[in-house]
């Protein structure tokens, strides 16, 4: 029989969020594979767990990968880990769960810290349609192009982001949302040093101007207005025919709805006059 994947989220700064079934999880695990082994016997050491450990991480996947599928099929159960928070969500993982799962492997998730709920739950922006963008691309124009695409998307966004290149990323959300955009700024996220800051993207920017950016973020940014509903030409026609029919001036009439619905005059012009 082959054994479980199980993916085992830890805390994201306060050890004491590590819940009861993850400890038991990994206590009962035949071994660990953790992105950083030095940080992982942290934990462990703190829950005084004893468990062998493997390394997965980014650069080793593709090797690491296959010797953990291995042990799975041969019936041992891994725990998964990484250094904070949940497996697989902007941390190694993805490419290990889809093996497992591809070799029928069961695989098991564990509910526990994540950075993006957290911050999602407390920056008192609407929650009930949100989209995770993670980390935005390190190469500049394929940054661009990720932010020209999300510049409609009506969804809360939220974006993971190092101190380093806060003030850089800050800057380009400005350029493509504009200044009165709403953001959460959720700064060390159950440490000690923990801050929401809630502001318009114009604040934000003036703000890290002359504070130093520090620890660890997640930017939750509001979503861009409800775009109106496009009315089509044909709607547009019928519109105006219903002016005309009360008595306005055609070339009025059209004019009228041409602005209003954004239908181009010369378009709804021959409509109109076509079924006159
Ligand atoms: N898998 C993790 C999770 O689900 O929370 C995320 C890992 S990702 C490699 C690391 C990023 O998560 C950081 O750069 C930061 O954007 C965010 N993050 C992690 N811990 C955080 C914390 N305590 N406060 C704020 N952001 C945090």
């Amino acid at each position: 029989m082959t054994g479980t994947l199980y993916l085992v989220p830890t805390p994201i700064g306060n050890l004491g969020d590590v819940s009861r079934r993850c400890a038991e999880t990994l206590a009962a695990a035949d071994f660990i594979a953790a992105e950083d082994t030095r940080v992982s016997l942290k934990l462990l050491n703190h829950l005084e767990i004893k468990k062998p450990l493997v390394s997965y991480h980014e650069h080793n996947k593709k090797e690491s990968g296959p010797r953990i599928l291995e042990r799975l099929l041969a019936g041992e159960s891994c725990a998964l880990v990484t250094d904070a928070g949940c497996p697989a969500i902007s941390d190694p993982g993805e490419d290990l769960v889809r093996l497992c799962a591809g070799a029928g492997v069961p695989v098991c998730a564990l509910p526990g810290p994540c950075a993006a709920i957290t911050a999602l739950s407390v920056s008192a922006l609407p929650t009930g349609r949100f989209a995770f963008e993670g980390f935005l691309p390190a190469q500049k124009k394929e940054r661009r192009a990720r932010l020209e695409r999300l510049k409609t998307e009506e969804r809360t966004q939220i974006f993971y982001e190092a101190p380093h290149r806060l003030r850089e990323t800050l800057a380009e959300l400005l350029e493509a949302f504009g200044p009165e955009r709403p953001l959460s700024l959720c700064r060390e996220l159950t440490k000690l040093h923990e801050e929401i800051l809630r502001l318009t993207l114009g604040e934000a920017v003036r703000y890290y101007e002359s504070n130093e950016p520090r620890g660890e973020y997640v930017l939750v940014l509001g979503g861009a207005e409800e775009q109106a509903e496009a009315v089509s030409p044909a709607r547009a026609a019928a519109l105006a025919k219903a002016l005309i029919a009360g008595g306005m001036r055609t070339k009025d009439a059209v004019k009228q709805i041409a602005e209003e619905t954004g239908v181009p005059k010369n378009t709804l012009y021959a409509l109109v006059v076509s079924e006159l």
